[in-house]
């Protein structure tokens, strides 16, 4: 079975609340067939976000979630409330929040497997510094990180790794169409490992880094990239919606 790319925007911390609805706007009045398109939206804009692109093929997302369950956690979100607003997807991983703010892979585990298990779909984001990279460790760094996940993870549909060399994110510095293949068909063979074969297959995977409308088209070519996890370029509805064209 064809696997449908998935081409999600991450905004980060940007935008305000009215620029936000514009920008959701124009991205469910362009997202065309044939493509998942998805927004990973600042939780304080989820709601009108949501409203904005109700009705749409867009993907109401969220770029992070606390494991626990509702309860004494100042300052989080769970799950849960992600899903009273519609949210069908969540990030996890993303280099800001493991080199940024410091998460641990126990911490980012936890997080993906409430994520998961809450049934919204997991966006888990691996990938090597530049440092790791010239020490040839990227594949060692990225199997780490896919370790994160377990095999309670059983629906492939759900599961969606984002590699993301770090030294791509925010650089204009892309992997090339080869090394960003090189790396994902490594995660694929890694998940048929760790799941099977035919689950591998199915699941996922998007380049994130730098990915602007003039290298998605090479970069969604490659036989295992499954769409990408978009930064910058996701801020500007033309820019997105290019990118995501480039994935049909
Ligand atoms: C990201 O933060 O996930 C990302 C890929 O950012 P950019 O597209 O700006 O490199």
């Amino acid at each position: 079975m064809a696997r449908i790319k998935f081409i999600a925007g991450n905004w980060k911390m940007n935008t305000t609340k009215a620029v936000a609805v514009e920008l959701a706007k124009g991205v469910a009045k362009g997202a065309p067939d044939g493509v998942q398109a998805g927004v990973a939206v600042p939780f304080v804009y989820i709601d009108a976000v949501g409203q904005a692109i109700a009705g749409s093929k867009v993907l109401l997302g969220a770029q992070d979630a606390y494991f626990e369950k509702p309860g004494a956690f100042t300052g989080e979100i769970s799950v849960d409330m992600l899903k009273d607003l519609g949210v069908k997807f969540c990030l996890t991983g993303h280099s800001e929040r493991r080199h940024v703010i410091g998460e641990s892979p126990e911490l980012i585990s936890k997080k993906a497997h409430a994520i998961y298990g809450a049934g919204l779909i997991l966006v888990h984001c691996i990938g090597e510094k530049l440092e790791q990279r010239d020490g040839n460790k990227t594949l060692e760094v990225c199997k780490a990180q896919l370790h994160e996940l377990s095999s309670k993870m059983d629906d492939p549909d759900r599961l969606v790794v984002a590699y993301e060399p770090v030294w791509a994110i925010g650089t204009g510095r892309t992997a090339t169409d080869a090394q960003a293949q090189e790396v994902h068909a490594f995660i694929r063979a890694e998940l048929g490992r760790m799941f099977s074969t035919d689950y591998a297959a199915r699941v996922r995977i998007q380049y994130g880094g730098s990915m602007k409308p003039d290298n998605a088209k090479g970069l969604m070519s490659q036989p295992d990239v499954d769409g990408g996890l978009i930064g910058g370029a996701a801020l500007k509805a033309d820019q997105f919606l290019a990118i995501v064209n480039a994935g049909k």
